[in-house]
């Protein structure tokens, strides 16, 4: 398994590779040719979103558990939303409360990191499209989602779609078990599921988003959040724990 960072490295935005021996400053493109280069310590460093995605393709209700705290009934098939990629913040990055929106939820999910162009892919080719996994918030103002109807205004403004702190490569993600994907606030669990749980599989959701739409190399599908969402006051402390991957902590402010 590897894990690929990306750091603030003097003055500029790096990838780093991180094996058990360290940190390598990554040369070429993450997803095409690239090698491990320079060794750097692996401390001290300011962590970045590791991917800038072209768009987030987030599931709703992807976990039985949340769709019976939402109401609703599961769905049929994928309900898909798009998350803009200027709402992607990364670790330690303050998720920032808009003035007069009522409740803000966390939503901690898996999320998966496409490598590849993929366009009307088949399901048992899903895999090849995979580069890795990684931890997302996808932050929800609730009270504008029931209200709107569709999620764009909801689920789309700035600093709503903390990502991180890694992509790991080479997780066994579609395995009996699953890896566990927790949220936790201020030092308590508030949700706790695996993704041996989605309603639609990973390899399920790639096909059918790409079915819809070319997913782009950095492109993150976020599969959905098990029950136990909640809201977010300013000074809270959020982390997206996704198992093999690690924490994404952000702190919450609000809108100056
Ligand atoms: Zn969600």
């Amino acid at each position: 398994m590897t894990r690929y960072f990306r750091i603030e490295y003097e003055g500029r935005p790096r990838h780093v590779v991180a094996h058990d021996q360290g940190w390598r400053l990554l040369e070429g493109d993450l997803f095409g040719e690239h090698e491990a280069g320079d060794a750097i310590p692996s401390t001290g460093h300011r962590l970045l979103a590791p991917v800038i995605p072209s768009k987030i393709v987030a599931v709703g209700l992807n976990y039985k558990d949340h769709a019976a705290e939402q109401n609703k009934p599961l769905p049929a098939e994928p309900m898909i939303f798009i998350k803009p990629s200027t709402a992607v913040v990364g670790p330690d990055d303050p998720i920032v409360l808009p003035a007069g929106v009522g409740r803000v939820d966390h939503e901690a999910e898996a999320g998966v990191v496409i490598g590849a162009v993929a366009s009307r892919v088949p399901e048992d080719e899903a895999h090849r499209y995979i580069f890795g996994i990684t931890c997302v918030n996808d932050v929800t103002a609730r009270e504008l989602q029931k209200k709107d109807v569709q999620y764009t205004r909801a689920k789309g403004f700035d600093s709503f779609a903390p990502v991180g702190p890694c992509v790991a490569a080479g997780l066994e993600y579609d395995a009996r078990a699953g890896l566990t994907v927790e949220g936790w606030v201020n030092g308590v669990r508030r949700q706790s599921s695996s993704t041996r749980e989605l309603i639609f599989s990973i390899h399920r959701l790639v096909a059918f988003i790409s079915s819809v739409m070319t997913l782009l190399p950095g492109d993150i599908i976020s599969t959905g959040t098990p029950a136990g969402i909640g809201p977010l006051a300013a000074g809270d402390s959020v982390t997206i724990v996704v198992e093999g991957v690690g924490e994404l902590t952000n702190p919450v402010a609000m809108r100056a």
